[in-house]
């Protein structure tokens, strides 16, 4: 951050960068003495659906090699953990890959699956066999680029010097017109446009290794189904919003995720895609109701706490709509449930 102070703005892309590699590379920041709890961390039954929605894929396909599981960004393994579980009683044990940079997190994925392989990028993952990749709250992590409608023209937003605040969005001059899509050129001045190239270029990279080795991917996320307008850059500290351009490196920096360029990326690939669908509607379909009956049932004192678990993972105006999952899948693969 001090670049910006020396060398003038920087676009937005490379402020977020910057700010959530420090960020996740100094701390464990789930839970509740931290900045962010995600759904996993909520209640064990996100994890054990997910990994069921993986098995059934799995079993259907008929297929006989051993998969490798592929996690983007597991925080603590939380879901890894039910995921595994869940997948264990169905009778399927995959290999164990993370994809994780923060040095921190590592350490807690690595008491939570002792055996799992950690890699820094997709590149290093087995080429061997089918892949079932989950990401949960890991592309909303990835720096957006933004631009801004003016009186002429889209340019690229840019984080410079503040007057009342450390940094602060600014117009820049680059001329960015090429990169919005046609459907907005109607936006008014002031209109924000966002765009995730990282997001992309992982996506594409996923894609071709399923189209290559075969599987399926399953990823959750808030965002929305593009193109469209709107800053949903946010930032979150101790459970609570703040400023995105004040404290840089000790807030949480995310952005909504747009799930039609994310599921443009996998389909030129020649992937088939399923979703998105409401994160309520996906494991109510998978058997959310009955889980938390059967844990309920089980450990009778906790019915309450199991019951408003589920309620903040399915209801709509909890995590229920915002969030959303979308599958790709190899096309000669079966389809996934849970996608209406
Ligand atoms: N999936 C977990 C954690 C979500 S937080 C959960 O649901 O609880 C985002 C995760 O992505 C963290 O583990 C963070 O360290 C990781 N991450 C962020 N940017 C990353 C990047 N560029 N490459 C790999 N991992 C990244």
């Amino acid at each position: 951050m001090r670049s910006i102070a020396a060398g003038g703005p920087i676009s937005l892309a490379h402020y977020m960068a910057q700010v959530n590699a420090y960020y996740y590379g100094s701390r464990d920041p789930l839970g509740a003495a931290g900045d962010f709890t995600t759904a996993p961390e909520i209640s064990q039954m996100f994890g054990e659906l997910v990994g069921l929605a993986l098995a059934d894929v799995w079993t259907r396909s008929g297929q006989t090699k051993t998969p490798h599981y592929v996690e983007l960004g597991p925080g603590r393994g939380t879901l890894a953990t039910d995921a595994l579980r869940a997948m264990q009683q169905a009778r399927l044990a995959p290999t164990v890959h993370f994809v994780e940079t923060s040095v921190t997190l590592r350490e807690r994925q690595r008491e939570a699956v002792p055996h799992a392989s950690f890699h820094d990028d997709i590149d290093s993952v087995p080429t061997d066999a089918p892949l079932l990749i989950v990401a949960n709250e890991f592309f909303d992590a990835l720096p957006i680029a933004q631009a801004v409608r003016t009186e002429d023209g889209w340019h690229e937003v840019m984080v410079g010097l503040g007057t009342d605040r450390p940094f602060a969005p600014i117009p820049g001059n680059r001329r960015v017109d090429a990169r919005i899509p046609a459907a907005l050129s109607d936006a008014p001045t002031g209109a924000i446009h966002e765009t995730c190239a990282v997001g992309a270029a992982i996506m594409l990279t996923l894609a071709r290794r399923l189209m290559r080795q075969g599987g399926v991917m399953i990823l959750i996320d808030y965002g929305y189904v593009g193109p469209a307008t709107g800053d949903t850059l946010q930032a979150v500290r101790a459970h609570r919003y703040a400023d995105p351009f004040a404290d840089a490196g000790d807030n949480d920096l995310t952005a909504h995720v747009d799930f039609t360029v994310l599921g443009n990326a996998a389909r030129q690939e020649g992937l088939a895609v399923f979703g998105p669908a409401g994160q309520g509607d996906f494991l109510t379909r998978f058997g959310i109701d009955a889980r938390a009956a059967s844990l309920a049932r089980a450990a009778p004192e906790r019915t309450d706490e199991i019951d408003i678990a589920r309620r903040r993972l399915v209801e709509l105006d909890q995590m229920g709509r915002l969030f959303k999952v979308l599958a790709v899948a190899h096309p000669d693969w079966p389809a996934p449930e849970g996608f209406a």
